[in-house]
């Protein structure tokens, strides 16, 4: 029996040698892809041309090169910057640069107009798990099916592929979302440290009980979807509001015993409050979500 043939790694460019960039060539290199590569700063594209990549004088250049182009520069005024006046008829452009969900739509827009097609992506990871198939890191991708699904393969060889829907601003939005998530779990981190740290406590004593707790509590996000999918935030309670809110308090006294802000906290326990004063005090602390939500009703 013989192997089935396989298709040789399709050639690509790069458009960006950031941290992330130079990432995203060194993993399409190793598996085999002709990668052309450009930097607004030539040195940086210049060192991948030892590893392999050709190194394109223009982003015009660069984009002539290959069908399928990858964008992945410092933001989106960037893209538009480095794309201005280049001819993108026929290019496939995926723009992994991180960016908001109206970013994604006005730009698969403009590439449109300009006889592209468009997949917004949004990366979750770090350079060190790019290429890394056990990392855990994958990108978010938005926009055209047809071509998510062409290029799929090659997509896939620098991190995981999630694919989110037609809407190009579908991958910014998980993206953040995500990510805006991450931030409110620092925050609540960084608080945690603060509290601990001028007692006698070691923080790499207290860092596994954080992060344990953190995992244990993390799986807590799928009743608060149930409850939003059900519009009934008293589902399947386990700790109600009012409970919370009275706990709160001890966390606030807490923080004022130990010489610690809580500003970290009290925008949340302010929103908290609020609703049990609405009238949900046996419900979760889900109706925040509404409360969030700029230029709301009281229900
Ligand atoms: P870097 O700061 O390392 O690189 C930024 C890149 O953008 C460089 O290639 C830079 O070129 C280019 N650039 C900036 N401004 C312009 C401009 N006006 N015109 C043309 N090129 C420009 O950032 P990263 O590589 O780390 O990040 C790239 C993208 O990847 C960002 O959107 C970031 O949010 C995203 N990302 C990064 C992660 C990370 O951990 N690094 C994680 C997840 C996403 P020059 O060298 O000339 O300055």
């Amino acid at each position: 029996m013989t192997d089935k043939p396989t298709a040789p790694p399709i050639p690509l460019t790069v458009l960006g040698a950031g941290a992330m960039g130079t990432a995203l060539v060194r993993a399409w290199l190793a598996a085999g892809h002709p990668v052309t590569v450009w930097n607004r700063t030539p040195a940086r594209a210049e060192a991948l041309a030892a590893e392999g990549a050709t190194v394109a004088r223009t982003a015009a250049e660069a984009v002539s090169a290959n069908r399928l182009v990858i964008a992945c520069l410092l933001d989106d005024a960037s893209v538009g910057a480095a794309l201005a006046g280049v001819d993108l008829t026929g290019r496939d452009l995926v723009n992994l640069t991180t960016g908001t969900p109206a970013d994604g739509r006005t730009r698969a827009a403009w590439a449109t107009a300009r006889g592209a097609r468009f997949l917004d992506g949004g990366i979750m990871a770090v350079p060190p798990m790019i290429g890394d198939a056990d990392s855990g890191g994958y990108v978010f991708y938005s926009g055209s099916s047809a071509l998510f699904a062409e290029h799929r393969d090659t997509l896939a060889v620098p991190a995981g592929t999630r694919y989110v829907g037609e809407d190009p601003g579908f991958a910014a939005l998980h993206d953040v979302a995500l990510l805006s998530a991450m931030t409110g779990m620092f925050a609540g981190v960084s608080h945690a440290f603060a509290l601990i740290r001028r007692e006698d406590v070691a923080p790499k004593d207290f860092a596994p009980l954080l992060a344990d707790w953190l995992t244990a509590m993390a799986p807590a996000v799928h009743l608060t979807a149930e409850q939003l999918e059900r519009g009934d935030y008293s589902h399947g309670v386990v700790s109600n509001l009012a409970m919370q809110v009275a706990g709160n308090a001890t966390l606030l006294r807490t923080a004022e015993e130990q010489g610690v802000s809580a500003e970290l906290l009290t925008p949340y326990t302010g929103l908290m409050e609020r609703w049990l004063a609405e009238g949900h005090g046996e419900e979760d602390g889900t109706g925040v979500v509404e409360l969030l939500e700029v230029g709301r009703n009281p229900r």
